[in-house]
């Protein structure tokens, strides 16, 4: 067993504080790894804050895990003491269901085990990356490659993937034009993943406040969403549109935009359900789609495209002792663009 020094909420109302916990004895097929970086997504919020309901308190949020692997089980093939290592929003599936094996684990019929405030196989809580070190069966730990720092990484795992997965499935690359709404945490990966697949790439965020990092990210064009006229000029124009915005926009207005066979992909999850009229999509043909991160063959995939494409996550690096007032930020869009854990100073 290894004690782990952690950060963890004890309620709905925090605040963060530091604590211990155990991660499970190795077996034969797990990779403890001493975590260096964890990024801070939405989806911490929510759980700590139980704004989706179903906290059990204490918990340690943290998917986006970027560290090095310091001790391995006696099965262990992929990894030796010193690779560099990530772990994402997953920590286990059954492995045996046509979704596993099809490399779509995120999908698991038989319940993918979450990184933290799920139960895992074993029947113990997990935990997640707010933590010193972690123990994770093989099959779920991430080669980082090289050329990309932890720290850049670590957002990748979740809101990397969680773009890159939609944009290679529906193709996005040169002649396609994709539109990302949204310029935050999730969104500003998109570009740069998308800009680097070769795609045309326009951002549609609120306001013109995040147009010059917009292009800076690789953004060909950029409009404010809040001016009607963006609608009435990029109407019929979009293949692709991927909304990272987790609130209940007016999905007919964004519909518009797509161009014949054109597919809108929903990757923000707001709490009610999703309006839209069925002439918006029976108009050019159009699909409304949804996605939900990736699974742990296209992850290793997106991390190997991004070292190859010199793409990271931008990041503000804080200690523990900030988590709580990182969180207010998030919730005020107040970041560029993902927060990310030091995890030294816990
Ligand atoms: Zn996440
Ligand atoms: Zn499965």
């Amino acid at each position: 067993m290894v004690t782990a020094a952690a950060y963890a909420v004890t309620s709905a109302e925090g605040p963060f504080e530091k604590t211990t916990i155990d991660r499970r004895e190795l077996g034969p097929l797990d990779v403890l790894i001493e975590i260096a970086f964890a990024g801070i997504c939405h989806s911490d919020i929510h759980t700590a804050r139980n704004e989706w309901g179903g906290t059990r308190y204490p918990v340690v949020p943290g998917h986006e895990i970027a560290g090095v692997v310091s001790a391995v089980g006696s099965e262990v093939t992929k990894y030796q003491v010193g690779d560099r290592v990530g772990v994402g929003c997953f920590v286990d599936s059954c492995g045996e269901c046509d979704a596993c094996r099809a490399d779509e684990e995120q999908y698991c019929f038989d319940r993918v085990t979450g990184t933290y405030n799920a139960t895992g196989r074993d029947g113990e809580r997990t935990q997640g990356g707010y933590s010193t070190h972690i123990v994770v069966t093989e099959r779920f730990v991430l080669s980082i490659p090289d050329g990309l720092e932890l720290d850049v990484a670590a957002p990748l795992l979740c809101a990397g993937i969680t773009l890159y997965s939609p944009l290679a499935h529906w193709g996005a690359g040169p002649g396609k034009k994709v539109a990302v709404i949204g310029m935050g945490g999730l969104g500003h990966v998109g570009v740069k993943i998308a800009h680097a697949m070769g795609a045309e790439v326009t951002v549609l965020s609120q306001s013109l406040g995040k147009k010059d990092d917009g292009l800076k990210f690789g953004a060909d064009h950029y409009y404010a969403t809040s001016d009607p006229d963006t609608f009435r000029q990029l109407r019929g124009k979009f293949d692709l549109i991927v909304n990272t915005v987790s609130v209940n926009l007016d999905i007919d207005a964004y519909l518009s935009m797509l161009a014949i066979n054109g597919t809108l992909v929903e990757l923000g999850l707001p709490e009610k359900p999703i309006e839209v009229r069925a002439f918006s999509l029976a108009a050019n043909r159009r699909s409304l789609a949804g996605s939900m991160v990736g699974g742990i063959a296209q992850t290793q995939e997106m991390l190997n495209f991004c070292a190859e494409h010199d793409i990271g996550a931008e990041i503000e690096v804080i200690s523990a002792g900030e988590i709580d007032d990182a969180y207010d930020r998030v919730v005020a869009s107040d970041v560029r663009y993902r927060f990310v854990i030091d995890t030294a100073t816990i």
